[in-house]
């Protein structure tokens, strides 16, 4: 049961949410979270595949840089609660974390639902509701400086009075988690400026069915760059998928901002990938030279066996139009070109996206330069407040998006803790 007023109303139970409710707690204040789900952080149950990848052993400055120019914006927040701040945060709640390779921080039992749970108790502790399947439908100011809250729960309609208000409602991606933009909507009726949102770290489509044939396989150690009308844009090493429709995989989620920005404005954008990245031409081509004279007698399959994974043996013998049976003795020279060719440069179309279904975040939202860093309050009218994703701030993978809404919301929490609301 909802009182009818509050001193303060955390919009959303994700990440954001949790932790600005538990850091907002003053024992002179009201509280509530309002969480329109049934659940509370159904998002970050299921983030990390269900293990939660919660934040990165990076650098502070590098760990910005994985924001892109954006990143700035979190260097106040970062001052005041950074990786290990909140490791240890976790760790005090009662959940114990480990660390894996990329500098990643788990959960010690790879379930991400022990910091929900984890979360629930401290603010269960703390005498702070969450009232489940209660959806924010509207929000006013009005005269005198508080705010009212248009509220639903199930077919009740009713209204909840704010003395200040959090907007922790997430972004767009996999909306079936809860977030679906309201505070979007929310922001814009206090003229907040919502910056153009797109699906990033999302999958790409390519061309034909050449993804389709080698779905599954997944490429360690590679390198992918990115083309626009022959100029090299962007590249980068690591790891990626092949699946039914496309590619996936650390680094195309990484990528993914550039080619769906690039997709906005040209149909098709190229990808090529580089199969052998610690051998340049010159190498590889006496490597491949190497191979046909020490194995002459074997044929073109076998050689093929020794360069990549099997499923993409007959890709690449389909590609290359040269006879899988031919003896290595037989192989010519501009035959062994196009082999280093498609090694070193292995072409794809992307002709798409994923939708937001797939989204692991959005880009864009709340506009950054209408929102106090130090406070997370907005400039535009009191007492309001944004953390999490639904801020115009979005990362790489390997933890930087939890952290920064952690982060964000551990310092909304704490600058509400300390309002008076201006009595
Ligand atoms: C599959 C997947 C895996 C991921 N894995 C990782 C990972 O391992 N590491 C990492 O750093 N990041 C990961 N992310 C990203 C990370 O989960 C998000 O960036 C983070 O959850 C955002 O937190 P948030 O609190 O801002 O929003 P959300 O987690 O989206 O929470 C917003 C909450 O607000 C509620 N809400 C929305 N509108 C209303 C309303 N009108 N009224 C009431 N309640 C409302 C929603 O129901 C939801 O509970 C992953 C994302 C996905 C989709």
């Amino acid at each position: 049961m909802l009182e009818p007023h509050y001193n303060t109303v955390i919009i959303g139970a994700g990440p954001a949410g949790l932790i600005a409710g538990v850091e907002a707690f003053n024992p002179n204040h009201s509280i509530v979270i309002l969480e329109k789900m049934h659940k509370t952080g159904l998002k970050l149950r299921i983030s990390g595949k269900g293990r939660c990848n919660i934040t990165n052993e990076e650098s502070m400055q590098s760990f910005l840089n994985r924001f892109g120019k954006k990143g700035r914006f979190l260097k106040y927040a970062f001052s005041q609660f950074f990786n290990h701040d909140l490791l240890k945060y976790i760790n005090d709640l009662g959940v114990p974390t480990k660390l894996e390779r990329g500098g990643r921080y788990f959960c010690e039992s790879d379930r991400a639902t022990d910091i929900v749970v984890a979360f629930e108790k401290k603010l269960s502790d703390l005498n702070i509701p969450i009232a489940m399947k209660t959806h924010v439908t509207g929000i006013q100011k009005i005269d005198g400086g508080q705010y009212v809250l248009q509220v639903k729960q199930g077919e009740h309609q009713t209204q909840v009075l704010a003395d200040q208000v959090c907007i922790c409602s997430g972004g767009l991606g996999y909306p079936a988690t809860g977030s679906t933009g309201d505070g979007y909507t929310m922001a814009k009726a206090f003229d907040h400026t919502i910056v153009d949102t797109a699906p990033s770290l999302v999958p790409v489509l390519t061309a034909g069915d050449t993804a389709k044939r080698v779905m599954g396989v997944s490429l360690r150690n590679i390198s992918l760059s990115i083309w626009d009308e022959g100029k090299k844009v962007a590249e980068m090493f690591g790891e990626m998928m092949f699946t039914r429709k496309g590619v996936t995989g650390p680094i195309i989620l990484t990528l993914s901002e550039t080619l769906v920005a690039m997709l906005e404005s040209t149909k098709e954008v190229q990808i090529k990938i580089d199969l052998k990245p610690a051998l340049d031409h010159k190498k590889l081509d006496q490597r491949l030279l190497r191979e046909l004279s020490n194995n002459s007698k074997q044929n073109f399959r076998s050689l093929l066996k020794s360069l990549l994974p099997l499923k993409m043996i007959d890709l690449f013998v389909d590609l290359l139009e040269i006879d899988p049976a031919k003896k290595l003795h037989q192989v010519t020279g501009e035959e062994r070109k196009r082999l280093r060719m498609l090694l070193k440069e292995f072409p794809m179309q992307v002709i798409g996206h994923d939708s937001y279904d797939r989204a692991i975040v959005t880009s864009g939202g709340v506009s950054l330069k209408e929102i106090d860093p130090t406070t997370m309050e907005s400039k535009l009218t009191s007492n309001l407040y944004f953390a999490g994703e639904v801020i115009d701030v979005n990362g790489e993978t390997g933890g930087y998006n939890l952290t920064s809404s952690w982060s964000t919301g551990f310092l909304a929490g704490r600058s509400m803790r300390n309002n008076d609301f201006g009595r």
